[in-house]
């Protein structure tokens, strides 16, 4: 046999024309296609079912993961961990055991990268391309869940199972061939910056008050508490003066206030009162009720990024006041809502070691493994675990359709 073929190796015996031509056609979702390229006779074989561990890694890991795959500068003193990992995740990702989801913050921090579209691309050709819910998103889906609980004066029943946030294709056996889109970012690029740096003055001015007041970590939780139904209170009515009064210089100021995150979570509360029967003219009213109410705190993302603050705030009062840097906010919007649905996650050393601190230790329930670069050999550990856990089976079709041995 000589020249192109559609099919490609490993050939096998066909069993209409007893040739050994038969070939990979395609292999996706829960499908390999096999076809002889000469008698053309084609068949179409199950895979196996998959189980794929979700494995969060932070904006800094996807970025070392660029710099193997391009022979760019590796971190001081982890370059022989910056290969392993890149190796090991890569034969977890093809092995079909795990996927390494992308979410709106890597996608923010990426627009400020380097070099946005490769790195997009990495996102989904090396790690298995499952973007999850936007991190508001996720917020609004569980204070949703609690609504429902308020307002029908029940028990919160939150499902913290990873298919509420990752898109349906989790389990599916990735394409043979992977075709990107590569779409390009870079025009949010500046106002990304704007908004970050606007983010950290607000925050690095809540610390300097932490210091003055000489705050504790009990102290810190419970205003974090407290303020969220004054804070959500306020944010409405930031939002309800920006639609009343709309810059006429800028007419697209109020196409975009409709986007904001409270104004979403007020309509989603208002249709779930709607759907109770609840008069129009009574929806504030409630709405109100229910952002005061005490068990706000107990809402995982308030609860998971309340305690960070706080533990924050011990730092910064005890001198560390470098903790409070440009990426600490994205930091505590990971966790806060990706900690509880996937099945670990790594992130920067300083956040893992404020989870690792009592009481947060103790009183924060969340799914996922926390990793760092503290300890790099725990996190390749894990996934040689994973990588031997690997059913027999699957390892036999992964060789046959990624070639990975
Ligand atoms: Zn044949």
């Amino acid at each position: 046999m000589s020249g192109f073929t559609w099919e490609r190796g490993p050939f096998t015996r066909c069993a209409k024309c007893d040739n050994p031509t038969m070939g990979i056609l395609s292999a996706a979702g829960e499908l390999l296609t096999k076809r002889c390229s000469d008698c053309r006779a084609t068949v179409r074989i199950p895979l196996p079912e998959l189980d794929k561990k979700a494995i969060y890694l932070d904006q800094f890991m996807f970025s070392m993961i660029f710099n193997v795959k391009n022979n760019g500068n590796l971190p001081k003193g982890h370059e022989a961990f910056a290969k392993e990992v890149y190796t090991l995740l890569r034969r977890c990702v093809l092995l079909q055991q795990v996927f390494l989801p992308h979410s709106d913050i890597h996608h923010d921090e990426t627009t400020v990268f380097h070099s946005p579209i490769d790195l997009r691309g990495l996102y989904e050709s090396f790690g298995g391309d499952v973007s999850l819910k936007d991190s508001r998103d996720v917020e609004l889906l569980q204070d949703i869940q609690f609504a429902k609980a308020f307002f029908d004066g029940k028990e919160p029943e939150v499902s913290l199972d990873i298919d509420e946030i990752a898109d349906g294709r989790r389990n599916e056996w990735l394409p043979d061939m992977h075709v990107g889109v590569r779409a390009d970012y870079s025009q949010f690029e500046e106002h990304i910056r704007t908004v970050r740096g606007e983010v950290h003055d607000a925050l690095k001015q809540l610390a300097d008050t932490w210091l003055e007041n000489k705050a504790t970590f009990t102290g810190v939780l419970e205003s974090e508490f407290s303020a969220i139904g004054p804070t959500k209170k306020q944010a409405f009515a930031n939002w309800f003066e920006e639609v009343s009064n709309p810059d006429p210089s800028d007419p697209s100021a109020l196409f975009e206030s409709s986007g904001w995150p409270i104004h979403r979570e007020y309509r989603e509360l208002c249709y779930l009162l709607e759907e109770r029967g609840v008069d129009e003219g009574r929806h504030a009213i409630e709405i109100m009720k229910f952002w005061h109410w005490d068990r706000q705190r107990e809402i995982p993302h308030q609860k998971i990024s309340s305690y960070l603050f706080a533990a924050v705030a011990k730092r910064v009062v005890m001198g560390e006041k470098k903790i409070v840097d440009r990426g600490l906010v994205n930091d505590v919007r990971t966790i806060s809502t990706y900690a509880p649905y996937v099945d670990a996650l790594f992130i920067d050393k300083r956040c893992a070691a404020l989870l690792r601190e009592e009481p947060l230790r103790a009183d924060l329930d969340y799914k996922a493994r926390i990793f760092s670069l503290s300890d790099p050999d725990e996190f390749l550990g894990y996934l040689r675990e994973i990588e031997g856990q690997t059913p027999d089976e699957v390892r036999e079709y992964a060789a046959m359709i990624y070639g990975v041995d």
